[in-house]
């Protein structure tokens, strides 16, 4: 006998290989996947939910998965289901054939035919993205079957006509509108509403034409063969896993490439046999608000894509408690237990088959920002997560939408009175938004591109919406309700929706929508608010939602500062690093206050210079700057010096017993003056008309000013300011300046802190470049601080330190420490100077193509450049603190609200990061997130 070539065993051996697993196969799913993450990604999410629910002694129909594994080699083989894993399959059917006691292609006498329903999941799951088949296995020999076993034509001719349905749009790609149209054509000439007036000869009838319909549109008569059905249906679904769909819903979704699908077979569970059965979805808790309340729908009499695709409109799952009192208190009794086993709000299919309960699907449900991080906070003080973990379930794009703006609410008064509420409809994605109704998806995409503001506005939207539904501002609709496609698809994306709106007459032909006495046309304005369910006619004025409010919010962050601060995780360099404090960037104490209220440990930047800029003060900046002698530059700080004490006991009295950085002046000078262009023209003016007539008085004043002005700005002119006469070159050129602004902060904290406060003053000496510089500045400075603090005996906390944005500070971080007690990060310059680039010029002409085209990875002064930048501030934290152990580092770029940055900030070891007042929610979750090492997307 000829022994098997090395090939032919390896063959073997992918034919023993398991690729299809009955849900009740825990031995076989066992030895291929131990964990929930394996089981998902070989079963997919639902199949994985199936298996998980059986295996939890839940009702769940027999049936079996096809692994994603098969999806992988389908695609290998060029879309053929490979010999091994089809023979796999016929096993696992009769095995199915044994538990239902029924027979896949009927023929044997008093024996009900097994159906089935062919169903798509990866492991991930995309609402809406890939197709289902129900009532796989009927044909024309097993309706006669059905009928004479359960004695209910009706249902199976229901039955049937739906099979020709799905399997002809979703198998052979034919449109629903060639299914749809006779059936509505049918209803109107018989002056029927429902589905469910249609009668057995009507469904008789629509068999025959949907029969017809596919023979016409494909040349092939419908497979009568049950097992070619079968097959058909699960290479749709695997063919829909790489297909257009998905490809688009991968990308909207940052993924690198499609997902593999599994191929879930279940026996058909039928909610459409009679008044006993029905078929819902339900979430354990309100998905919008988070609220632990069920919120679901149900249809009695129904099969399950009635309820999904939001055709009739369903009940609300309350009134099953007293439809049908005994199954609802099994379901809720399931609910429970399945949040208490996946430890989350699950998102549940259901079916009612003459009053017995079956679950269909399970799944973590999808949740609006809000209803994140209340569900999050419920559970864990319901013990049931962790605080930790609820800190972890967060993301911080969601506290980002919390915070985003809603309508003003006078305004939505006023728009109620003045009679401009247009409709209302199902709350189904929260949040405001305003914009021109587009009355298709392709022209929500094309306005969308174009930066218009876009509301899609449909009478129900479909998977094929997608596109232009991600393009709009917000979503309308009339039919469906909290659990229709749009509503689920907008969840997901975060865009506000109103669906369900059945006062909305849209037409489609002439696009124009009629309701409440208006009419409107597409391109007219409409405002939506997806949190109330409520539309109104043209745009409503928006505000910031307060932080106070958001009570569950401000928990939330609460435990996310105790774990940042509890925090000993160790760091990519094997050193343990305490969490990061957020600290925010003020200037005016009304900012600060703000910063305290959004829980701001401290202020990491007050930049002095702003204060210069108010109106009454500019004209003594200017002759500080103008003045040719000591004496009457020293006039003009004195008369400063009063302006900047009461700035800074604002700030102080705000931040009283927390840090606050001042940062000396910084910009050149020349941004105090009048621009040169327009000092030469009012000069060139004057002196035109001097040359004909005598300048009046007054004239003559002005135009010395301006001479003068002139004068001075071109003397300080500078070919590239941004690297010229600034930061601590100017405190050397000009040091009475300086020395003013510390005498101001001195003066300050002493007299706030009689006044019982606690000032914590830390001055910042920007842009330095050479240790030299602060031994020739700092020192004279402090003896400013100890001289005023003794006049006031007072003392107070305080410490001297610099910013480190110039590439040199960086690299000579050690010599700077001997000088400076803290340092932090100026990363807007510091990327700019790292890279050469000046921002504004880069971010006006290259560097959208360089983004784009992959060039770099990201825009370096949105996300800290952990490769360049991030090496030179790594460098510098530890050469500082190798000479100042106790050094104090942050920073304080734009970058300090980035959650990405902060996950970078914290591996580097700085002990805070300070951002704009309104990003401090965020970065506080982001530092927890960085202690806990989860990767911020
Ligand atoms: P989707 O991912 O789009 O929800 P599903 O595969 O879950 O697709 O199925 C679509 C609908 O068909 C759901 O309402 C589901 O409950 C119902 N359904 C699927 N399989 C069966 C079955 N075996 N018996 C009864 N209803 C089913
Ligand atoms: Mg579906
Ligand atoms: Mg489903």
């Amino acid at each position: 006998m000829r022994q098997p070539s090395a090939g032919n065993k390896a063959r073997n051996g992918l034919a023993k290989k398991q690729r299809v697993f009955l849900f009740n196969d825990e031995k076989g799913v066992s030895k291929v996947a131990k964990t929930w993450p394996e089981i998902r990604e070989l079963l997919g999410g639902k199949g994985a939910g199936l298996f998980d629910m059986t295996r939890a002694g839940l009702p769940v129909p027999p049936g079996f998965t096809i692994s994603t594994e098969v999806c992988n080699e389908f695609v290998k083989a060029g879309n053929k289901i490979p010999r091994p894993a089809w023979d796999q399959v016929l096993a696992a059917m009769k095995v199915v054939e044994k538990q239902t006691g029924k027979k896949f292609g009927g023929g044997v006498k008093g024996v009900r035919p097994l159906l089935v329903s062919v169903r798509s999941g990866a492991r991930e799951s995309m609402p809406g993205m890939m197709e289902t088949v129900l009532n796989v296995g009927l044909n024309d020999q097993t309706v006669e079957e059905m009928i004479a076993v359960t004695g209910n034509a009706r249902f199976a001719w229901d039955s049937y006509r739906r099979l020709l349905m799905m399997f002809g749009s979703t198998v052979l790609g034919i449109p629903d509108e060639k299914f749809d149209e006779p059936m509505e054509r049918m209803k109107h000439e018989r002056g029927y509403k429902l589905d469910t007036d249609l009668t057995v000869e009507d469904l008789k009838e629509l068999v025959a034409i949907f029969k017809q319909v596919i023979k016409d549109e494909t040349g092939r008569e419908f497979p009568q063969d049950v097992y070619e059905q079968l097959k058909e249906c699960a290479m749709a679904v695997f063919r829909s896993a790489t297909g257009h769909k998905a490809r688009t819903y991968a990308k909207q979704m940052g993924w690198k490439s499609t997902l593999p699908t599994a191929v879930n077979v279940v026996t058909m569970i039928f909610g459409n046999m009679g008044d006993d059965s029905a078929t819902g979805v339900a979430f354990t808790r309100d998905p919008s608000t988070g609220e632990k309340k069920m919120l679901g729908e149900y249809l009695v009499n129904a099969q399950g894509e009635d309820v999904v695709a939001g055709i009739r409109t369903p009940k609300p799952i309350e009134e099953m408690a007293k439809e049908m009192p005994k199954t609802y208190k099994e379901f809720v009794r399931i609910c429970n237990l399945l949040e208490k086993h996946y430890k989350d709000m699950q998102d549940v299919e259901f079916t009612i088959e003459q009053g017995k309960l079956y679950m269909l699907q399970t799944r973590n449900g999808k949740r609006t920002a809000k209803a994140a991080i209340k569900i999050a906070v419920d559970m864990a003080k319901e013990k049931l997560i962790t605080k930790e973990e609820a800190v972890r379930r967060v993301k911080p794009a969601d506290v980002d939408f919390l915070l985003h703006p809603q309508f003003d609410e006078q305004a939505v008064k006023d728009a109620k009175h003045d009679g401009r509420l247009l409709a209302t409809g199902v709350n189904a994605s929260p949040g405001a938004a305003s914009g021109m109704l587009a009355f298709d998806a392709d022209l929500a995409e094309r306005w969308g591109n174009e930066g218009k503001a876009v509301i899609l506005i449909r009478p129900e939207t479909k998977p094929d919406d997608v596109h232009g539904m991600v393009a709009a501002k917000g979503i309308l609709t009339a039919r469906g309700g909290a659990t229709s496609h749009a509503a689920v698809v907008a969840r997901q994306f975060g865009i506000p929706a109103v669906c369900g709106a059945d006062a909305l007459q849209i037409n489609l032909s002439e696009r124009t929508v009629t309701s409440n006495g208006h009419v409107l046309r597409e391109g007219d304005w409409v405002s939506i608010d997806g949190g109330k369910g409520e539309a109104y006619v043209g745009q409503l004025p928006m505000v910031h939602p307060s932080f106070e409010e958001q009570t569950d919010l401000v928990t939330l962050l609460k435990w996310a500062d105790e774990i940042s601060a509890k925090n000993t995780r160790k760091a990519e360099d094997g050193k343990p690093r305490r969490g990061l404090q957020v600290w925010a960037n003020a200037d005016y104490p009304k900012d600060a206050q703000r910063a305290r209220d959004y829980g701001a440990k401290g202020i990491g930047l007050c930049r002095t210079e702003h204060m210069f800029f108010e109106a009454e003060r500019l004209p003594i900046v200017q002759r500080m700057i103008l003045a040719d002698n000591n004496e009457a530059r020293q006039r003009a700080l004195d008369e400063l010096l009063p302006f900047q004490r009461s700035d800074f006991a604002g700030l102080f009295r705000a931040m009283t017993g927390l840090p606050v950085i001042i940062r000396l002046i910084d910009p050149p000078l020349h941004e105090f003056l009048p621009s040169q262009e327009e000092l030469i023209r009012e000069v060139t003016r004057y002196e035109t008309k001097r040359h004909y007539e005598a300048l009046g008085e007054e004239e003559y004043a002005d135009y010395q000013n301006k001479l003068a002005l002139l004068n001075a700005v071109n003397a300080m002119h500078e070919q590239n300011p941004m690297m010229g006469l600034r930061g601590i070159r100017l405190g050397i050129m000009i040091p009475g300046l300086i020395a003013m602004q510390v005498r101001a902060i001195f003066e300050a904290a002493c007299d706030v802190k009689k006044e019982g406060y606690e000032p914590m003053p830390e001055v910042m000496i920007p842009l330095t470049g050479h240790v030299n510089e602060l031994k020739r500045v700092q020192p004279e400075l402090e003896k400013v601080a100890k001289a005023v603090m003794e006049e006031k005996g007072v003392k107070v906390k305080y410490k001297f330190g610099t910013m480190i944005e110039i590439p040199r500070a960086a690299l000579t971080a050690d010599e700077i420490a001997t000088m400076a007690e803290f340092f932090s990060f100026g990363t807007n310059d510091l990327t700019q100077m790292t890279y050469g680039y000046s921002r504004d010029d880069a971010e006006r002409s290259f560097l959208l193509k360089y983004v784009e085209e992959g060039i770099l990875p990201d825009n370096p002064f949105q996300t800290l450049d952990r490769d360049g930048v991030g090496q030179l501030i790594k460098m510098a934290v530890q050469k500082g603190r190798a000479t100042r152990p106790t050094l104090e580092v942050g920073i304080c770029g734009e970058h300090g609200g980035d959650p990405r940055s902060v996950a970078f900030c914290y591996e580097a070891g700085l002990n805070y990061v300070s951002c704009s007042p309104f990003r401090v929610p965020i970065a506080r979750l982001a530092a927890a997130h960085a202690a806990l090492g989860i990767a911020t997307k």
